[in-house]
């Protein structure tokens, strides 16, 4: 048996297994490896060192691919036993079982060394061929089933990976979505979550209401306590308006310390009943970091019924009109969005948009109001005041137009054709100054005295004809830089006057910080000289102030003759008011400076309301 085998696996320099290639492939040199040069063969004698040399081979993991065994062998454990054994250490070997038919039984042989594709019999006597091909086509498919299985093994292992990443993308796709539709401060829905949401609402039926709230006075919480402070108070807010909006409600952070709500009402009272107790909730005390933050809010509201409120972009539109108007009205207060709201601010925009061409178009004019000094009223000056005459609206205020100039550059145009048109009026008088009103957003301009300075000599006018008119509120942001601006002026040889003084902030001390020439007494405590003994005794304390830090004192707004006389006797250097004269169109002014008389010295230049003893717009 042996021997057979020997002769079949034998080195192809055997004699005998030459002989056997040639027969086969009827070539007299056989060809290299012809004889299944790939296996190397291992033979014993027992089956217990079969088992063992199968062990062995698994531990050095170069384990078999085929086993020959007979069934019958010399003493110790049969063939049977032997294949049992083999394919307990060793599942993918291929066993062929050689046997004579007397002792032949493969169900047995089955049951103790399957599976049956493992197993493979050559009855005896078997051919050396018959053995060498079984060999070669046994390892060839058990080679082919080990790269099988690493190639499975490997794709396993790739597919465990893939899951692996594509939960890991999951998982990122879903927190990128959450962070894009939530603020991360409060966790609760941003804008964009909040609008979409609002998109969804509007198609559905029933009534709703949105609501935007904005905390008052909320910077003053950062400045005062710090920003983690503030943080706190927002999110503090947020959970307590998530806790009363409850469950069919949304509660969403618009953007700093705004938030959006969305709630089912039955209709505008429930709306504002069920926002006033929103506001209750955020108002009052809060403890934050162990401090006590005293907190309030304003509501802006709108309730979308009918099917014609329900565009979303105009119901955010609305209820931020409704919350602004809400502020304006002096915050702590729910505003329900009502028509009129809309109008205020079609109209401001349409001065807008005209106030833009009215420079060009040669709408816009500048009347003068005299000024006048001492007991003998000699006229030292006029204060230039700007009229728009425009096509649409005809005569409009400059207390309607000039704070909607102020909100945009446009208050810089304005203010540049207004000095323009000013020096050309006083290049006509004699000696006379005139007074130019600047808003607080002029007056912080980037160079604003050297254009002032380019602007005169351009002009050919003197600086000292010309007093620029700046309100408290001017001085009132960054007074260091206010400071150093009037500084320049007065270096410069300009006049300047704080025009409505009382009325703002600073303290009558506080002014002597800033280099000034003139004071102008705000009309409305002229108004109420005769009247109330507070305004009286403010006019008189104006006037001593002045004149102790020797600056003129001009008392605007001189209605009647008894207004006069008292501020004459009170010691006020200069007067101005519809009771010496209206303002002048620019051809009376000069005619007036000149010495003469006016020609109709009645005839109103005020915009459509006013008059004399009348009030002004605004
Ligand atoms: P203001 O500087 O306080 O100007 C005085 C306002 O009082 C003027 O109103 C004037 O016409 C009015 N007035 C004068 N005498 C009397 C009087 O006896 N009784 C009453 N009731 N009113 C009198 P006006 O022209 O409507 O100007 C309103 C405000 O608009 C001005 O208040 C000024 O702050 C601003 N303004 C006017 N023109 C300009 C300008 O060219 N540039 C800037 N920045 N502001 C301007
Ligand atoms: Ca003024
Ligand atoms: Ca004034």
């Amino acid at each position: 048996m042996h021997d057979s085998y020997r002769q079949a696996f034998g080195r192809p320099e055997d004699d005998g297994l030459a002989a056997m290639a040639s027969d086969l492939f009827g070539d007299t040199t056989a060809p290299e490896g012809a004889v299944a040069p790939e296996l190397a063969l291992v033979h014993v004698v027992q089956g217990l060192e079969a088992v063992a040399a199968v062990e062995a081979a698994l531990r050095e993991d170069d384990p078999f691919a085929v086993a020959f065994l007979d069934i019958r062998m010399p003493p110790g454990i049969d063939g049977k036993e032997t294949a049992a054994r083999i394919r307990a250490l060793d599942p993918d070997i291929n066993l062929v079982i050689v046997t004579g038919f007397s002792d032949f039984a493969p169900a047995e042989i089955f049951r103790a060394a399957g599976p049956a594709d493992k197993i493979f019999y050559i009855a005896k006597p078997f051919d050396a061929i018959e053995v060498v091909q079984t060999a070669t086509a046994l390892a060839h498919r058990w080679q082919l089933d080990r790269e099988l299985a690493a190639t499975r093994a490997e794709l396993a292992d790739k597919v465990v990976q893939l899951e692996a990443q594509a939960l890991e993308l999951a998982a990122n796709a879903s927190k990128a979505a959450h962070l894009a539709a939530h603020d991360p401060l409060t966790e609760a829905p941003n804008r964009v979550a909040f609008l979409r949401a609002l998109g969804e609402r509007v198609r559905e039926p029933g009534c709703f209401a949105v609501a935007t709230l904005d905390l008052d006075r909320f910077k003053l919480i950062n400045d005062t306590f710090g920003h983690s402070a503030g943080d706190e108070v927002i999110r503090a807010i947020c959970a307590l308006l998530s806790e009363q909006i409850g469950e069919d409600g949304l509660v969403a952070r618009l953007a700093g310390d705004e938030f959006g709500m969305m709630l089912s009402v039955t209709g505008e009272d429930e709306a504002v009943m069920r926002c006033e107790r929103l506001l209750r909730v955020c108002s009052g005390t809060l403890r934050i970091f162990g401090q006590s933050v005293q907190n309030s809010a304003s509501i802006g509201l709108v309730v979308a019924d009918a099917e014609q409120e329900r565009d979303p972009i105009d119901i955010m539109r609305r209820a931020d009109l409704a919350l602004n108007e809400a502020k304006d009205a002096g915050r702590g207060l729910v505003r329900l969005f009502d028509a009129r709201m809309d109008e205020s601010v079609q109209f401001r925009r349409q001065i807008e948009t005209g106030l833009t061409r009215a420079i060009s178009n040669g709408e816009l004019s500048l009347v003068f109001q005299p000024i006048f000094m001492g007991d003998e009223l000699e006229l030292v000056g006029f204060e230039a005041l700007s009229r728009w005459c425009s096509p649409e609206h005809g005569m409009i205020s400059p207390a309607m137009f000039i704070p909607v100039a102020e909100e945009s550059a446009l208050i810089h145009e304005l203010g540049d054709w207004a000095v323009g048109e000013a020096l050309e009026a006083v290049k006509r008088w004699p000696g006379q100054y005139v007074s130019v009103n600047f808003s607080p957003r002029q007056f912080r301009r980037q160079n604003f005295v050297a254009q002032l300075v380019a602007q005169a000599q351009r002009a050919g006018v003197s600086p000292s004809q010309l007093q620029i008119e700046i309100t408290e509120g001017a001085l009132a942001e960054d007074a260091e830089r206010a400071a150093d601006t009037l500084y320049r002026l007065r270096q410069m040889g300009f006049r300047v006057a704080i025009d409505d003084f009382g009325t703002g902030y600073s303290s009558l001390y506080n002014i002597r910080a800033f280099p000034i020439d003139t004071l102008k007494i705000d009309r409305s405590f002229i108004d109420g000289m005769g009247r109330e003994r507070e305004s009286a005794a403010i006019v008189h304390s104006i006037i001593q102030l002045g004149r102790a830090l020797g600056l003129e004192v001009v008392a605007e707004g001189v209605e009647t003759r008894t207004q006069l006389d008292a501020l004459l006797q009170a010691g006020c250097s200069q007067v101005q008011g519809y009771y010496l004269s209206q303002p002048l169109v620019a051809e009376d002014a000069a005619a007036l400076a000149a010495g003469g008389t006016i020609a109709d010295p009645q005839a109103p230049c005020e915009p459509a309301s006013a008059g004399p003893g009348a009030g002004m717009m605004g």
